[in-house]
């Protein structure tokens, strides 16, 4: 038998913000058992990957090794943790655990996708232990920007493993929970082997303002406001949401949920206890006849996203909710990398209706749910790992954490990629080799592997468009009617204004008359050579090389 190793490897979010999905192995060689930590999904770029709506982690080694695998375990209900699961869980049909809040919120998402399959989630207490043989799981509340975020102890016969996942410091939230210091101490005295850590904002001093002083600045932004103010935070921050119904109660306000997402995440916030006190919130149709001083409308939309209230907002298209001049907007966000130009357009699209935009630039609206480095060396001296891996975060943000522990005296401290497979123990901490890792795309309903040529050919599509050719051809190799030639995006007339469709059409012409006789009765031939001559004539005029299909019958 194989000698018995704990492995660690990431299948997403190592090197990339986003599609968090980690591996534990114990055992060797077949008799490995597998816990898995997180499924999330990446939001996929327009530009890049046109008609992707989402990125998945590959997981056809998890398929693979499905028998061996004793659970999955979610350490919270961010999509980058748990938005693969809909899609993915059906092919690995192995035991979930996760906690009240993520489970109900997991269950809400799923209800809201039609045929979506049933996915059974064990709930478990904050703060408890669950044996999941050979390893337990110990649950450790720590802060974050969504209600019950949690680091995992991962026990094993080879040591302990604590799996930070999404943490901050905040010593004064407003219902998230804090960072359980005593217990991430107590680890560090009982001794941990391996610390897996949130990099996110590795490249930033000092440590995260507490919500409590983003909740202060929003009252007085709500108080002050002269007309209707909405404000718009990431969904499932439940802290803000809370923040802003205090806000509007102490400046007499009623509040008005605009958005599917935050409906949604208010009901299970509710059903779980972390609204408790909080008056009751109006529905859209209530925000029409209020008059404009006694309204916040608590939005969707901070990443710009088009479909999202705000951006509907912004275009005066929303049917229940308009805003204009004098109204204040408040972003209670930050735009996430690659979403900059959808909320610029959001941002615009306000601005000239006359309504005043303010964000995390001019007023402390906004704290990130990541620790900072003060708040990493603390968590550094409170685990007091042997050995430290960067992990959520890009490759700035994991070589910055790398450095951060090695200053801070960790002894072996390692960088790695979604795929490695990483030895813990026994003897040092090493890459030994290397897992199948990589992405899926979700294309409408059907998840598409990454290096499938579909959404290349996409691309080639929205830059150059293509150009379809039908020809009838006798069985003695003479044309048997006009060509038909069709052009869906690319430019009707050349330069010097003659029309593209005529320029293609004589090429097809062309290339076919300068065929010897016996080559026009063969199709193949046909094809080839009329596709390369519509190209290049195209290409001359247009300096673009479309796509040319090109079908020949022969009658
Ligand atoms: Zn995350
Ligand atoms: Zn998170």
């Amino acid at each position: 038998m194989a000698e018995s190793e704990l492995v660690f490897a990431p299948l997403g979010g190592v090197g990339e913000i986003g599609m968090n999905l980690s591996i534990y192995g114990v055992g060797g060689g077949r008799q490995r058992k597998w816990l898995i930590v997180d499924c999330g999904v990446s939001f996929a770029a327009e530009e890049h990957l046109p008609g992707i709506d989402l990125i998945l982690p590959d997981i056809r080694y998890l398929i693979q090794e499905r028998r061996n695998v004793v659970g999955l375990v979610l350490t919270h209900g961010h999509e980058d943790h748990m938005g693969a699961l809909i899609d993915l869980w059906p092919r690995l049909n192995v035991p979930l655990y996760a906690t009240p809040f993520t489970a109900a919120l997991f269950e809400a998402r799923r209800l809201s996708e039609p045929g979506a399959p049933k996915i059974p989630i064990n709930v478990v207490p904050l703060g408890s232990r669950l044996r999941l043989d050979p390893f337990t799981v110990d649950f450790i509340s720590v802060a974050h920007s969504i209600p019950e975020s949690n680091a995992l102890a991962i026990r094993t016969p080879l040591g302990t493993v604590v799996h930070t996942g999404d943490w901050r410091i905040d010593p004064t939230p407003l219902v998230g929970s804090r960072t359980d210091q005593a217990k991430l101490s107590a680890l560090g005295a009982e001794g941990v082997l391996a610390l897996i850590g949130d990099s996110t904002n590795a490249i930033r001093d000092g440590r995260s303002p507490s919500e409590a002083d983003i909740a202060k600045t929003l009252a007085e932004l709500v108080r002050t406001a002269p007309a209707r103010v909405a404000v718009t935070t990431f969904a499932s921050h439940v802290d803000r949401i809370r923040a802003v119904a205090d806000a509007a109660r102490a400046a007499g306000r009623e509040v008005v949920v605009v958005g599917r997402a935050m409906e949604r995440v208010v009901q299970v916030a509710r059903e779980t206890g972390y609204l408790d006190g909080v008056q009751d919130f109006r529905s859209m149709e209530a925000y029409g006849y209020l008059p404009p001083e006694k309204v916040v409308a608590l939005c969707t939309g901070s990443q710009g996203e088009a479909r999202a209230a705000l951006a509907r907002i912004a275009e005066n298209e929303h049917p229940e909710v308009a805003l204009g001049s004098g109204d204040r907007v408040i972003f209670s966000s930050r735009t996430i990398p690659g979403n900059e130009k959808d909320v610029d357009r959001v941002i615009n699209g306000l601005v000239a209706r006359g309504v005043e935009v303010i964000t995390d630039r001019s007023h402390l609206v906004h704290a990130s749910g990541h620790p900072r480095r003060a708040e990493l060396l603390d968590m550094i001296a409170w685990v007091r790992p042997k050995i430290l891996i960067p992990a959520h975060g890009e490759a700035l943000h994991l070589a910055e954490h790398a450095a951060l522990a090695r200053s801070a005296g960790v002894a072996e401290v390692l960088v790695c990629r979604n795929g490695d497979l990483v030895r813990l123990a026994p003897g040092p901490a090493a890459v030994v080799d290397e897992v199948p890792a990589g992405r899926v795309y979700k294309d409408g309903r059907i998840l598409v592997a990454a290096d499938a040529r579909t959404v290349a050919s996409r691309r080639r599509l929205g830059f150059a468009g293509i150009i379809s050719v039908a020809m009838a051809v006798s069985e003695q190799g003479a044309l048997v009617a006009d060509p038909e030639v069709e052009l869906i995006g690319i430019p009707e007339f050349d330069g010097a204004g003659e029309p593209m469709g005529e320029i293609a059409l004589a090429a097809v012409e062309e290339a076919f008359a300068a065929l010897p006789r016996p080559r026009r009765r063969d199709p193949d031939a046909v094809v080839e050579a009329v596709r390369g001559a519509v190209r290049s004539a195209i290409a001359e005029r247009w300096n673009k090389k479309p796509i040319c299909h090109v079908h020949v019958l022969v009658v």
